[in-house]
C-alpha cells in the first residue's frame, strides 16, 4: 500500500515511512492511494470474532508491504491484551436503539490508547529494523499526551515531548502526563491554549533542519496509523449490531475530526454507516461548517470537555481531499485560505456530498451537565463530559430504525469535577490508577515561544544517534 499527501506535492510513501513521518513535507496529511474494500461476506465472517482478530484483518491491507507485516498479528494481539476488558471496546445499551461503545479500557482511560498503544509497538519495530531513533513531539488538549507518553515509555528508539496548555487540562489528565517516570518521556506545560501548543509543534516541524537533525515525528491524529487503528472499533461495533446486513449510525464527540474521520474510513471500507453525528462543545467550528458550508476559525473557549476545545480541526483536510476528487492543488488552496484569512467556504455541490453522511451538533456546558445527570438517572451509567456531548447528539439526531452508537471516549474518573457537579457522586479511578494522586509530578514549564521549545527539545533529545 502506498500513501499520498492531501496537498499533492509530497512524494508517495510506504506505510513504514508514513508512520515515521506524520505530516507530509508539503504540509498535507497522508491518505491511502486507494481504499481497500471489504465485501459483505468478508465482513460477516468477522462478526463475533475477538477484537484483535478483527483488528488485524481490517488493518492488514493498510500495512501491506511494511516490515511489520510478518509480526503484525502478534503485535496486535499483545497490544489489546493490555486492555482491561476482554472485548476491548464493549457495547452497552442506553436505550431501545441507542448504544455506547466504551473506548476507555486502555492504560490512560481514553480512546487514544486504542491507537497509540499499537503505534508505540509499530514505531519500535520499524526503527529497530532501520537502526534509527526518533523524537516524537506532540500537542495535547489533554488525552493524547498521557496516551502518547504511556505508548512510548518502554521504547528503546524514541524520545517523546508532549506540550499541554497549562491549567487547561483536568488534574487527572495533568497527573497522567507528569507522573510518567521514564527518562525518554517529557511533559511540557505551555503558557497558552491547545491551539497555541499545536501551532508551536507545527512551527517546529516546519523548521526543516531541526526536523532532520532530531528526526522529529508526530503521534497526533495527523498520523495516518492512528486513524487506521481507530477504524477498527467502528467495524466491531457495527458488526455487533447487525452490519453488514443492517446500517448503523455513530455519534462521535470530536475536536480534531480525527475520530470521526476514522468512522468515515470504516464507511469507505464497506461498513454500512448511515449517518455520522459530529458532536462539538461550545467550540463549534465543525457545527458551523456543517450548517453553513463555511469553515471559519473562532477563539478557543475552555469547556467541560477540554479534549474538544479546538478550533483548527486538522483532519477535515482528509475529507476535503475526498470532496475535491483527490485534487491536492485545490486542497492546498483551501488550507492556504484558512491560514491566511481564517476561513474558507465550500460550494453547494460539495456541501451536499458532506450532508449525505454528516450531521452537526453542538452542546454547551449546561447541556453537558444535564445530559450526564439525565443518563445517570435513566440508566445508572456515568458519562464523562465528552461522551455526554455525543450521547446528546445521538438523542437529538438519531433516526428511528437505525441503531445509533455513541462513543464513550473517556472514563468518567478522568473528569471527576464535572461528573460530581452533574450527578452528586465522584467517580473513582480504576484500581490500577488508584495511587495517581500520590505519585510525584515532573514537568517543564515553557512560554508560548518557538525558540524556547527548540532549546528544550535540543537539550533533552538524543536525536538520530543509533540506539
Ligand atoms: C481526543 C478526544 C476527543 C476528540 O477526538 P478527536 O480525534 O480530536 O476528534 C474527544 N473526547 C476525548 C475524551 C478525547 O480524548
Amino acid at each position: 500500500m502506498r500513501y499520498i499527501s492531501t496537498r499533492g506535492a509530497a512524494p508517495a510513501l510506504s506505510f513504514d515511512d508514513v508512520l515515521l513521518t506524520g505530516l507530509a513535507r508539503d504540509g498535507g496529511l497522508y491518505l491511502p492511494e486507494s481504499w481497500p474494500a471489504f465485501s459483505a461476506a468478508e465482513l460477516r465472517a468477522l462478526r463475533g470474532r475477538p477484537y484483535a482478530e478483527v483488528a488485524a484483518a481490517v488493518m492488514r491491507p493498510f500495512i501491506a508491504g511494511s516490515v511489520v507485516e510478518r509480526d503484525f498479528e502478534s503485535m496486535v494481539r499483545q497490544t489489546y491484551a493490555r486492555f482491561d476488558h476482554p472485548a476491548v471496546a464493549p457495547l452497552k445499551q442506553l436505550d431501545s436503539d441507542l448504544w455506547l461503545t466504551e473506548l476507555f479500557h486502555g492504560p490512560t482511560l481514553a480512546f487514544k490508547d486504542v491507537a497509540l498503544q499499537l503505534l508505540g509497538r509499530l514505531f519500535d519495530a520499524v526503527l529497530q529494523r532501520r537502526r534509527r531513533r526518533l523524537t516524537i513531539v506532540g500537542a495535547t488538549s489533554g488525552d493524547t499526551g498521557s496516551a502518547a507518553l504511556e505508548a512510548c515509555r518502554d521504547s528503546t528508539q524514541l524520545d517523546v515531548f508532549i506540550l499541554f496548555p497549562k491549567g487547561r487540562t483536568s488534574e487527572v489528565q495533568r497527573r497522567q502526563m507528569t507522573t510518567v517516570a521514564a527518562k525518554n518521556a517529557h511533559a511540557i506545560a505551555v503558557d497558552g491554549t491547545f491551539d497555541d501548543c499545536q501551532d508551536l509543534v507545527k512551527a517546529l516541524f516546519a523548521d526543516q533542519s531541526f526536523r532532520d537533525k532530531y528526526g522529529l515525528s508526530a503521534v497526533n491524529s495527523i498520523n495516518w496509523a492512528r486513524i487506521m487503528a481507530q477504524i477498527v472499533y467502528y467495524v466491531t461495533a457495527a458488526l455487533a449490531l447487525g452490519a453488514p446486513d443492517r446500517p448503523v449510525s455513530f455519534a462521535v464527540p470530536t475536536g480534531n475530526f480525527g475520530n470521526v474521520y476514522a468512522a468515515y474510513g470504516a464507511r469507505r471500507l464497506g461498513v454500512p454507516i448511515h449517518r455520522l453525528l459530529v458532536a462539538s462543545n461550545r467550540n463549534d467550528i465543525l457545527y458551523r461548517f456543517l450548517q453553513r458550508g463555511e469553515m471559519k476559525i473562532g477563539a478557543v473557549e475552555p469547556s467541560l470537555s477540554p479534549s474538544m476545545d479546538i478550533q483548527v480541526s486538522s483532519n477535515v483536510e482528509r475529507l476535503l481531499f475526498d470532496l475535491t476528487g483527490g485534487n491536492g492543488v485545490a486542497v492546498a488552496a483551501l488550507m492556504t485560505s484558512f491560514r491566511r484569512d481564517g476561513g474558507f467556504a465550500l460550494d453547494a455541490q460539495r456541501m451536499a456530498q458532506v450532508a449525505e453522511v454528516f450531521r452537526g451538533f453542538r452542546l454547551d456546558d449546561a447541556g453537558t451537565l444535564r445530559q450526564i445527570a439525565e443518563t445517570f438517572r435513566a440508566t445508572g451509567e456515568t458519562l464523562d463530559p465528552h461522551t455526554a456531548v455525543g450521547v446528546a447528539a445521538a438523542r437529538d439526531l438519531a433516526e428511528p430504525g437505525v441503531p445509533t452508537i455513541s462513543l464513550a471516549c473517556a472514563h468518567p474518573a478522568k473528569f471527576p469535577d464535572a461528573v460530581e457537579r452533574a450527578t452528586g457522586h465522584r467517580p473513582a479511578l480504576p484500581a490500577r490508577l488508584a495511587d495517581l494522586f500520590e505519585r510525584p509530578e515532573r514537568a517543564a514549564e515553557l512560554p508560548n515561544d518557538l525558540d524556547a521549545l527548540r532549546r528544550y527539545v535540543g537539550d533533552h533529545a538524543k536525536g538520530l544517534t543509533p540506539a
